[in-house]
């Protein structure tokens, strides 16, 4: 006996068979491609050419005689003709990737009555819950899982649009999970240890570029851009930001650190948006992001229409520049895709140009581990000996390439009061900054991106940046500062003040 399922039901839409898949067709069985899937898919698949074959007409019943849980699911009959196959859901994906494809098309949402073995098997009328083979559109080169859904409404993407502007976004866009051609630039950004310290980017490997690994069943993403450029901004901010980057005794912070914590305020809004879609047309499964987990977020906004991947590698947008946080849905079904948009940098590279620290190695690749960025925000360690005097002022990240990109000229305010600059941080001098004690850095840290550094990390760059004000010209201010420090409890801390005190 066999476990109930609900298959969706399916009308052959087009056909286009190269000559070695159709010679080996058998009559009556439209969907003979995918019989011996598993075993042809590394030889056979690449090669097939097949493209809109099917879409979801409307769903049957079906019966399901063998279910083998976080394994496979075997259909062997109560479809009539349409499938008689066997499909190992991982073996398939498995000689998929050999080939150098992205992945296979099937996957299978199980019910929760299914286990380790092959307990669902006298389940009898019970449900299975949704089963789904489902090939959309582009088939074999592609992973596509989807699961059933009973919408009270046609999901749209203008509709989405219109909900997350009213959530302050700015603008969406709509990609697939087929981000293959991107794999090899990551692994051989990977390779060149060009993440530095970041092992979890080495440890997450090519899930980033493999939505589907870090949440099964996704089939369609939403990039939404939100800019963070305070309302309060002037239009020669650029400039204005340039020349602090001269005042060697104030401390230079990231424009879009000066603000709230752009993850709890993204976040919160990528939920209430999934949430407003929830409740507009029904269930489905989603889950939101914003640079919290190994997702590939410049990558799928570019696909997805949101702009061109700049030369140091961020974003831009002809109508927005580059001052804005990216967010990502990923989505359980399909939602249609927007275009991507053509590349502006042309020849210039300003950005490479400008960099203290010769970070952007070639046009589009980084070297993280100069970064200045990275070395105050995510390295834990001693920042290295020859790229401290590159710091200068810098106690928290950088913008240097973004303030010199033309594009940034169109960099628009942001919607929201989140990201309006907190008293204290902007223009605060290294003196009283670096005077704070924890207790201090605390308070005026609070739900602030800064806090996440902690504060001995805090003092490291901040001794940096005193140490190239010292060099800049003689100080005792500056020098009695490092001096008060110079015993403090860490000895992090101690090699970074004498290294400053050295100067
Ligand atoms: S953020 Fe600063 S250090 Fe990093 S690439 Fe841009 S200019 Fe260079
Ligand atoms: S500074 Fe020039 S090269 Fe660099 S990202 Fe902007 S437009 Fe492209």
């Amino acid at each position: 006996m066999g476990v109930q399922a609900h298959l969706p039901g399916f009308i052959v839409q087009h056909f286009d068979f190269n000559h070695q898949i159709s010679t080996r067709q058998r009559a009556g069985r439209f969907f003979w491609p995918l019989h011996q899937f598993q075993s042809r898919a590394g030889e056979d698949i690449a090669k097939a050419g097949i493209r809109g074959l099917a879409r979801i007409l409307k769903t049957v019943k079906v019966k399901v005689p063998d279910v083998e849980a976080g394994q496979f699911i075997r259909f062997h009959d109560g479809v009539g003709r349409a499938l008689d196959a066997t499909f190992h859901t991982q073996g398939t994906q498995q000689m998929a990737h050999q080939s150098g494809l992205a992945g296979a098309e099937i996957t299978a949402q199980f019910d929760e009555c299914m286990t380790q073995q092959r307990l669902c098997r006298e389940a009898g009328g019970k449900s299975l819950g949704r089963v789904f083979i489902a090939p959309v559109q582009a088939f074999y080169n592609r992973r596509v899982s989807q699961f059933v859904h009973h919408f009270k409404a046609k999901p749209s993407v203008s509709m989405i649009r219109d909900w997350a502007r009213e959530l302050g976004f700015s603008q969406i866009g709509v990609t697939g999970v087929d981000l293959s051609s991107s794999e090899a630039g990551l692994s051989a950004w990977l390779a060149a240890g060009f993440h530095g310290g970041m092992g979890y980017m080495a440890q997450h490997g090519l899930m980033r570029a493999r939505p589907v690994e870090l949440l099964p069943g996704t089939v369609s993403v939403i990039t939404l851009r939100m800019d963070y450029l305070s309302a309060a901004a002037p239009g020669d901010w650029q400039e204005i930001e340039l020349q602090r980057l001269g005042r060697r005794e104030e401390g230079a912070v990231s424009i879009y650190a000066r603000g709230r914590d752009y993850h709890k305020v993204l976040r919160r809004r990528l939920q209430m948006l999934a949430e407003r879609m929830t409740a507009e047309w029904g269930p489905f499964g989603y889950r939101v992001f914003t640079d919290s987990a190994p997702v590939l977020e410049a990558e799928l906004a570019a696909r997805s229409g949101q702009g061109w991947r700049g030369k140091h590698t961020l974003l831009l947008n002809r109508e927005a520049g580059s001052l804005f946080f990216l967010g990502e849905i990923y989505l359980d079904f399909p939602l249609s895709p927007t275009e991507p948009v053509a590349e502006h940098c042309g020849r210039c590279q300003a950005c490479i140009d400008v960099c203290p620290t010769r970070a952007i190695v070639a046009p589009y690749r980084l070297d993280a581990r100069r970064c200045i960025s990275y070395l105050t925000i995510e390295h834990a360690g001693s920042i290295p000996l020859e790229l401290r005097p590159l710091l200068g002022n810098h106690i928290y990240g950088c913008d240097d390439c973004q303030l010199v990109c033309p594009w940034n000229k169109f960099a628009q305010r942001s919607a929201l009061p989140d990201f309006d600059e907190r008293a204290g941080l902007t223009g605060g001098q290294l003196v009283t900054l670096f005077g704070w004690t924890e207790d201090e850095f605390l308070r005026h840290t609070e739900g602030s991106p800064i806090r996440r550094i902690g504060h001995e990390r805090w003092l490291r760059n901040v001794a940096v940046a005193l140490g190239n004000a010292l060099r800049a010209g003689p100080s005792e201010q500056l020098r009695d500062a490092l001096l008060a420090r110079a015993q403090h409890q860490s000895a992090l801390v101690r090699e970074h003040v004498l290294w400053a005190l050295a100067a």
